[in-house]
């Protein structure tokens, strides 16, 4: 994909309008539990600095539905930004796009203007009329048609931001020129969520393995029996679907071989190994067998490159993790000893992949949600399409 980075940008003597991604996690007492998403904005506002030109930010928080709730303020990160930054920041109501006085500027957040998510061209061209640059650095809200993702691009040019071009230039390589064969792992809990997912990567994969709940609307819409499991059973002719396009595509489907059984969605739970045939009416599959397993890290081998989204089985209480646990670490493995390149992302991915202590062995792990997901249907984001050449 050909896209306008934050190198193309003229940007001395200017002044860009960047978005980013402040939507935080706050402990109770307000402090900010997890700064990752600060972190990830850092670059680009001090490559934008670097060049000359001044900042204004802007980012949502939370979803206060075009109400000024104080509760949402953006003000919790001015000392915050002060501090990374090493400059005064100014802080103005984005109902009222004023002269920009400091070399840096935050908006409050965008979504107190009831037209940042209708897309409204008032309030962009007010919003643009505070710079001469848009650079879009916020992934995450890509797929949105706001005024603050994309609707800016009507009245200024659009470049990506540093970390924008990093998930992009990721993406890219997992899914569009991608070294091949190519191997998708899709868990997660209900096939209702996946549907377009699965029936795009099944077009694009050499391979793709299901698994953690969803796998077993899969199983039952083959004919076993898997008990007390949750299962979607009225997605079973959907599940055909997939399996019918994916023999026509050319794409392997891997679904579990044997599972782990249980009669209690607990940790530490009784649990046993067995057949597919073999599953209890009164028990549930919580994670895929150990013979699945070994069937995963040799399609592993087989791959160069992997993309992941979803866990294997109920990952958060053990020992139900394990599939979900090898899997990542022998994927993480591969991609320092043999270059597999290995992408996640949506949902709980990353905090599987974190549970598993694989996160940092992945060549990208993008914390987009919705985001990552849409681009993994193949719909086109918005807030990227700007971006284009
Ligand atoms: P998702 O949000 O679709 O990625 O689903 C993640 C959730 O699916 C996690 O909370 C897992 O515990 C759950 N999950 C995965 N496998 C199973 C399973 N076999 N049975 C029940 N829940 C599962």
């Amino acid at each position: 994909m050909h896209f306008r980075r934050l190198e193309d940008a003229n940007l001395s003597g200017k002044t860009a309008i960047v978005r980013v991604d402040f939507n935080v996690p706050r402990a109770e007492d307000g402090s900010i539990s997890d700064d990752t998403r600060i972190q990830a904005a850092l670059p680009t506002l001090r490559a934008i600095r670097d060049a000359g030109a001044k900042l204004v930010i802007l980012s949502h928080f939370g979803r206060p539905k075009g109400e000024v709730r104080p509760d949402l303020s953006l003000d919790f990160l001015l000392p915050v930004l002060n501090e990374h930054l090493g400059e005064t920041i100014g802080f103005i109501d984005g109902s009222n796009a004023a002269d920009i006085s400091e070399n840096i500027t935050l908006v409050e957040n965008t979504r107190f203007e009831a037209g940042e998510t209708k897309g409204d061209e008032d309030l962009a061209k007010r919003w643009a009329s505070m710079g001469d640059v848009f650079i879009q650095d916020a992934f995450s809200a890509s797929h949105r048609n706001h005024v603050s993702s994309a609707g800016l691009a009507k009245f200024l040019p659009a470049y990506a931001g540093l970390s924008m071009e990093r998930e992009l230039d990721h993406l890219a390589q997992a899914l569009e020129n991608p070294r091949q064969p190519v191997l998708g792992v899709v868990g997660g809990a209900k096939v209702s969520t996946k549907i377009d997912l699965l029936k795009n990567l099944v077009d694009k994969l050499d391979m793709l393995a299901i698994g953690g709940g969803m796998a077993n609307t899969f199983l039952a819409a083959q004919g076993y029996d898997v008990g007390n499991s949750l299962c979607e059973h009225d997605l079973a002719d959907t599940a055909r679907d997939i399996m019918t396009a994916a023999q026509k595509a050319n794409c392997q489907i891997l679904l579990p071989i044997d599972v782990v059984a249980a009669t209690e969605f607990a940790a530490n739970a009784p649990h046993r190994v067995c057949g597919l045939n073999d599953v209890k009416a009164n028990e549930m599959i919580l994670d895929a067998g150990p013979e699945t397993v070994e069937g995963l890290l040799d399609a592993i081998d087989r791959a160069k490159t992997l993309i992941w989204n979803g866990p294997l089985g109920a990952f958060e209480i053990t020992p139900f993790d394990t599939s979900t646990v090898e899997a990542a670490n022998y994927a993480g493995k591969r991609v320092k000893e043999n270059g597999l390149i290995a992408v996640a992302g949506g949902g709980d991915t990353v905090a599987a992949l974190k549970h598993a202590g694989a996160a940092d062995n992945f060549t990208f792990i993008s914390t987009a949600g919705g985001a990552f997901l849409e681009w993994m249907e193949g719909k086109a984001l918005p807030g990227v399409e700007i971006l284009k050449v």
